[in-house]
């Protein structure tokens, strides 16, 4: 099986701002998830942040991204045009994007959505059940009927995005809000993947479900023919031309 080529890409703020997140995430979100995804079968991973120089997302690591993978929350504004640009164009040319948590105000996602993307919150450490609608579907390989998280914050409808291609899972919390917690689209030829779970002070992305979610998506949404997305040209005509009738017998 050809090597799919993911690159997790955080903002790295929280971690190295408040402790209580460092806890959790002593390597950042983006590690945990590199650290998990890397023990997995048939995936290659690498790691880009916020601060590097074009926040790691160069033409030359896109060119050699499958699925990129977005986690951002309180620097979304930071993340400059022409990589927004860059990202939305490589995936319309094919290249995957699983979307995390507040990455849905991203710019990126709310470019793709063409949506707010606006939903209703509440950071309360709520238990979180999401339920597996779609136990045949790729993305959901080995999970079970539901996956249960002791504690996570709670994201509920309505959520503004367009009607997604696929809903997978739902999340149930106990105030009783639900949320379409798993969702796909395709934009162009690129496959795109929301997550809702993975709140930066709970330990979410250490859960083995989650992680395992994440890995079937970077997996589901890698470009199936690499380099065939449709471009514009100015095509000639496939038949011998012929003259206009001009009505004279
Ligand atoms: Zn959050």
């Amino acid at each position: 099986m050809e090597q799919v080529r993911v690159t997790i890409w955080n903002e790295h703020i929280h971690e190295r701002t408040e402790p209580a997140v460092a806890a959790i995430y002593p390597d950042g979100i983006h590690g945990a998830i590199a650290a998990a995804l890397g023990a997995m079968d048939g995936l290659e991973v690498r790691t880009a942040t916020l601060a590097d120089p074009e926040h790691g997302l160069t033409d030359a690591v896109l060119a050699a991204t499958d699925t990129l993978v977005w986690w951002g929350h309180v620097a979304h504004d930071q993340v400059a045009d022409a990589v927004v640009d860059r990202v939305q164009a490589a995936v319309l040319g094919g290249m995957g994007l699983v979307v995390l948590h507040s990455g849905h105000e991203s710019r990126i996602f709310r470019r793709l959505m063409g949506t707010t993307c606006s939903l209703r919150w509440r950071e309360s450490g709520e238990h979180e059940r999401l339920w597996n609608l779609r136990p045949d579907h790729p993305v959901l390989a080995g999970i079970g009927d539901a996956v249960e998280l002791a504690e996570e914050e709670m994201y509920g409808e309505p959520f503004a995005i367009p009607d997604p291609d696929e809903l997978l899972m739902i999340g149930w919390f106990p105030g009783g809000e639900v949320f379409r917690s798993l969702c796909t689209w395709t934009r162009g030829a690129g496959r795109i993947v929301y997550l809702q779970p993975g709140h930066e002070t709970h330990p979410t992305y250490h859960h083995p479900d989650i992680q395992r979610i994440i890995g079937n998506a970077c997996r589901w949404a890698a470009p199936r023919i690499r380099g065939a997305a449709p471009t514009s040209l100015n095509a000639q005509p496939r038949e011998p031309r012929t003259a206009p009738s001009t009505g004279d017998a």
